[in-house]
């Protein structure tokens, strides 16, 4: 067979609608997952931290082609011209239900569902001309997109019965501790105190600001070929202070806490990054009722099975956390003129920083429908 798609979330949703709209047939893809609805994890964890808006802006989106994007959509649709001058202005944000509608007709326009295959892949072995991927089969072009690897809990948390991970259902009750720093914590800190709550924001340092989770250039052709031109030692050092927490600048964000600091409802204690920290931390909770974790994912390649298991078994180049990718985000020892694997999502970033966002899905989708067509059919 032709692709496979190893992941069936919104990046894979993503590459999915690229190929079929560069005139793949449905027929000679495969996608591999356990869900067939592309938005099942996203819309777990979104829900948890009862996400209303969207952090991205109009081209945030799982669509082939940039234009139309969500923006121009919503103005159709309400026949009002101000999501369009938002979004001139980069003050769009789409809301979650829009995100997920169109999610949902992309799934449906695509026929995403004809070319699911309910299936967990645990290796993916190069052959002649292509890849085994786990006893279904020979694919010419694989992308790997299986999101992140799991949830980030404090070690020193473990067995407290206060404690929920920000992205697991929960609700918010008496004096909550809300450990983290970026969009997610940020967001729960004004969930808590709507419900009622009393928090503590703890933290290692003090959140970045800013609208995207990474800086506007790392979006733009010139920002990337800068990064691009970077060597690895400096590379992975710029990537470790881009994942530093951030959330976006604006009033609605500040006012609910500002209001609640001067009503000695929120406050704050920083627990620092030193080895001290684990003690720093229990004892900022001392005398908290409920523990919110928004501490994230697991970070790096070790920590998914199937790319800690590639990686060891045909010795793909590596740095720190990092599977080490070329610009197109293809691994270039397992990429040549009659084959592709790729990888999209959180594992792409060596190419593309951004590379867990809905923008860096379609970074690692073009490119891997750039390397099909390029390849002789089989
Ligand atoms: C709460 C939240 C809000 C976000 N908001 C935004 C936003 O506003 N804008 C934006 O651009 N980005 C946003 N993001 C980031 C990003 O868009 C999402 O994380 C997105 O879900 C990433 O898509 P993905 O396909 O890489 O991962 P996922 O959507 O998590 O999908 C991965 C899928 O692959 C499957 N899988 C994993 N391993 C395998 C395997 N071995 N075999 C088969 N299947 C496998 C998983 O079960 C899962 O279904 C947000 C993220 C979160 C958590």
């Amino acid at each position: 067979m032709r692709c496979a798609i190893v992941g069936d979330g919104l990046a894979g949703l993503t590459a999915y609608a690229t190929l079929r709209h560069g005139g793949i047939e449905a027929g000679e893809i495969a996608v591999f997952g356990e869900d067939p609805d592309p938005a099942a994890a996203w819309r777990a964890r979104a829900s948890a931290i009862r996400q209303r808006r969207m952090r991205s802006e109009s081209d945030g989106h799982v669509a082939p082609t940039s234009f139309p994007g969500l923006a121009v959509r919503e103005a159709v649709r309400r026949r009002r011209l101000g999501p369009v001058l938002r979004s001139v202005a980069d003050r769009y944000n789409p809301t979650v239900t829009d995100f997920l509608e169109h999610v949902a007709e992309v799934r449906e326009r695509t026929g995403w569902d004809a070319s699911h295959r309910a299936a967990r892949v645990e290796r993916i072995s190069p052959v002649d001309d292509g890849f085994e991927v786990d006893g279904h089969g020979r694919f010419a072009h694989v992308l790997v997109a299986p999101g992140h690897p799991g949830l980030v809990r404090p070690d020193a948390l473990d067995g407290d019965p206060r404690v929920v991970h920000a992205y697991e259902p929960h609700g918010h009750d008496g004096r909550v501790a809300i450990v983290g720093a970026g969009m997610a914590a940020a967001t729960e800190w004004l969930n808590a105190l709507a419900a009622g709550a009393a928090v503590v924001s703890v933290r290692r340092r003090p959140p970045e600001r800013r609208p995207l989770n990474l800086p506007r250039p790392l979006f733009t052709r010139r920002g990337l070929a800068a990064y691009h031109a970077t060597p690895a030692p400096a590379r992975a050092g710029l990537l470790r202070s881009w994942l530093s927490p951030s959330y976006p600048p604006g009033r609605a964000w500040d006012e609910p806490v500002e209001a609640a600091r001067g009503a000695g409802r929120f406050s704050e204690v920083s627990i620092g990054t030193n080895g001290a920290s684990a003690d720093a931390l229990l004892e900022a909770l001392e005398g908290v009722d409920q523990v919110v974790c928004a501490t994230g994912f697991r970070r790096g390649f070790r920590h998914d099975p199937l790319l800690a298991r590639l990686a060891a078994e045909t010795g793909l180049e590596t740095y720190e956390d990092w599977i080490v990718l070329a610009p197109d985000a293809t691994v270039p020892a397992l990429t040549d003129e009659r084959r592709t694997l790729a990888l999209a999502g959180v594992p792409a970033q060596w190419a593309f920083p951004a590379a867990d966002t809905l923008a860096g899905a379609k970074y690692a989708a073009r490119r891997f429908l750039d390397r099909v067509r390029r390849c002789p059919t089989p």
